[in-house]
């Protein structure tokens, strides 16, 4: 395989951005787009004057607020996201039809053998940044280099409006005094372990070399070894066009007590979580909508931490949303739930993260491969056994007494 050309373009601080360009009275000031800071909701995005108060994504809205007093709390406009990410993926495929989007506002371009007809890859980044700048009003960041890994560590380095190439051969020598925090698929966890061992940057990693880390993480050991030294083999996948997975019911009889509604809820997300996993998607966010007796609809979006096709993360986000947002003294009539921005599953690199999560993932998909055999209604999690109210179960029903995964 000959040597290839990797770009990853990554806009800075994306939804904070989109809102500043609806509002431009936003410009220079703390803005954090999120959950709000009274709720237990989560920071999705921050203005780089937020961050330097030390807020971070994902980090919950109450610290945010405790460090950054100031800072204009605003829960977004998912659809003008979704719209801009959209435009924004064509712009990159003027570049290279080779374009997969890693998430709403980041994509991987293949420009392998563009060169003749678009120039060097340090032109192509330049003309991208200026048609973003010119179309979307938007900046963003660019990172070049042989692999996907090397591509998105250069974008982040000199993040915001950063264009780093990294030169062919020189990938190693670029990755070595990183901190080991900017290699994808160490998180705390795994970064603790190897903190413990005296590693302190990325070269220290590369000179364990790939069989004393098979030794102590598997096969994954390697992988790890090989992205450390920029040799890592990830080809850029174009992501086909997708919406959203999702769906909804309307009850037999319309329904006035939250139990019933949860009960309904949790059906959903499994259903729902289930499909994304056959499909082999995460989602990054979620709409709920609420139709009440009188046809009034309501829908409502959030978006997760970091993508998920868990039902858990799924039926804790839908179950605060509807906890926010059913207030009218009004039955309701139908419950919908879906899910947008699908991402493609990678494999959790982290190989030390969250066994919490992991036993999650292990029972969701434990969950699939029986109603595979059985159809969707054989297995229920406890939390979705069917209303008092509904038909008798199936022989096999095992809602209510399956171990508790928690
Ligand atoms: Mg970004």
């Amino acid at each position: 395989m000959g040597t290839r050309t990797i770009m990853h373009v990554d806009m800075d601080a994306f939804f904070v951005a989109c809102e500043v360009r609806r509002d431009p009275s936003l410009v220079g000031k703390a803005v954090i787009v999120g959950g709000s800071p009274d709720g237990r909701g989560v920071v999705c995005s921050a203005s780089y004057e937020a961050r330097r108060f030390g807020v971070r994504s994902a980090m919950p809205s109450s610290q945010a607020k405790r460090l950054c007093p100031e800072a204009i709390f605003l829960c977004g406009h998912m659809e003008d996201y979704v719209e801009t990410s959209r435009r924004l993926r064509a712009l990159f495929e003027e570049a290279t039809p080779v374009v997969e989007m890693a998430s709403l506002d980041e994509a991987y371009l293949d420009l392998t053998g563009t060169e003749r007809l678009w120039g060097s890859p340090r032109a192509v980044a330049e003309r991208l940044r200026d048609r973003i700048r010119e179309t979307e009003g938007l900046p963003a960041s660019f990172g070049v280099g042989t692999t996907k890994t090397i591509a998105k560590i250069a974008s982040d380095w000199k993040k915001p409006q950063g264009l780093v190439i990294v030169e062919p051969g020189r990938e190693a020598e670029f990755l070595a005094p990183m901190p080991l925090r900017r290699l994808p698929g160490i998180g705390p966890k795994t970064h603790e372990r190897l903190a413990g061992w005296g590693l302190k940057v990325i070269g220290d990693l590369a000179a364990l070399g790939p069989e004393r880390l098979a030794q102590v993480f598997g096969e994954g050991g390697r992988d790890l070894w090989a992205r450390a030294v920029g040799q890592d083999t990830g080809r850029v996948t174009p992501s086909r066009e997708r919406k959203s997975i999702g769906r909804e019911m309307t009850f037999d009889t319309d329904v006035d007590d939250m139990e019933t509604a949860l009960a309904e809820l949790s059906r959903l997300a499994e259903d729902v979580a289930s499909r994304l996993r056959a499909k082999g998607f995460s989602a990054q966010h979620l709409t709920l909508k609420l139709r009440h007796s009188d046809f009034k609809t309501l829908t409502r979006a959030s978006t997760f931490p970091t993508p998920t096709n868990l039902e858990t993360d799924l039926f804790s986000t839908a179950r605060e949303l509807l906890g926010r947002h059913w207030t009218r003294r009004v039955r309701l009539r139908l419950l919908g739930l879906s899910c947008s921005g699908l991402v493609e599953d990678v494999p959790q690199l982290d190989l030390l993260e969250g066994p919490h999560r992991e036993r999650q993932a292990h029972l969701a998909s434990a969950i699939d491969a029986i109603r595979k055999r059985h159809g969707a209604e054989a297995i229920r999690r406890g939390s979705s056994a069917p209303p008092k109210t509904s038909t008798a179960l199936p022989p096999w029903e095992t809602g209510g007494q399956e171990p508790d995964p928690h």
